[in-house]
């Protein structure tokens, strides 16, 4: 299913792709704005879109490029409607880089947040639900934006922003698995009262289906952990066997033959 997916372009090296999702959700957006607003609707509705995904690129950017620094290879950044997705082709194992990897992507944006607040012409008469209709209300729109996406990345509902966070701060102190468990444990607290908030607060079926989403991958990734961690734990024992096996005496050399 993730490979139904288009190839954009190459960012230092890192291949860019859209699932074919996403151009759904594209064709619905620009329908939308078409059917609210006419061309203008559609262009501003579209170009939302645009600006909205920029910043979720450049929020795997920062993972990826703190990810590269401490020698985790990012082959790929996938899009999809619900969000970005960088591919790490390595875990990083040590706390700290894990901590500073997971941060930066939010850190970019907040940054970005803080950029567009110097750019953005206060005050904007606008409703922050309807289309934009000129650049210093898209402006608002991606500042709002980006503010909600720094802080939602930062619940700690793992495999989320804020539970690798979570995770790498209790792997400061406890051994990977367990920190895990708990991250995963607490990560499943937070999705189940995330979900009741969303459907008998919010009335949002999108919002609870999200939570529950993050609820089934966080338990998918603590087995992929445990199941990882076994099979080193497997192969370990057997290279220590291996190194402490008493070495093979050599044959003797077989007596050479002459005439
Ligand atoms: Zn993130």
């Amino acid at each position: 299913m993730l490979g139904w997916s288009l190839n954009l372009f190459r960012i230092r090296g890192i291949q860019l792709s859209v699932h074919f999702t996403f151009l759904l959700l594209l064709a619905y957006v620009a329908q939308d704005g078409w059917s609210q607003g006419g061309s203008a609707g559609l262009w501003w509705s579209v170009a939302t879109l645009m600006g909205f995904f920029t910043c979720v690129v450049l929020h795997e950017l920062g993972h990826s490029f703190t990810a590269r620094h401490y020698g985790v290879g990012v082959p790929r950044i996938l899009l999809m409607p619900i969000g970005g997705m960088a591919q790490f082709d390595s875990i990083p194992r040590r706390p700290v880089h894990e901590l500073l990897i997971t941060i930066a992507g939010p850190a970019v944006n907040f940054i970005l947040a803080g950029l567009l607040w110097c750019v953005v012409d206060f005050p904007v008469n606008w409703d922050a639900g309807a289309i934009p209709e000129s650049v210093n209300e898209l402006c608002c729109t991606l500042l709002a934006a980006n503010l909600v996406m720094g802080c939602f990345n930062l619940i700690p509902a793992f495999p989320m922003d804020g539970g690798r966070i979570l995770r790498a701060s209790l792997a400061l102190k406890l051994p990977y698995l367990p920190a895990t468990l708990w991250a995963a444990s607490i990560g499943k607290v937070v999705c189940v009262a995330g979900a009741l908030f969303m459907g008998f607060y919010m009335h949002s079926v999108l919002g609870t289906a999200l939570f529950v989403f993050i609820f089934i991958v966080g338990e998918l990734e603590y087995r992929a952990v445990k199941r990882r961690e076994r099979d080193e734990a497997y192969w370990r024992e057997v290279m220590q066997r291996f190194q402490s096996a008493p070495a093979i005496p050599p044959a003797e050399e077989p007596p050479i033959l002459t005439r």
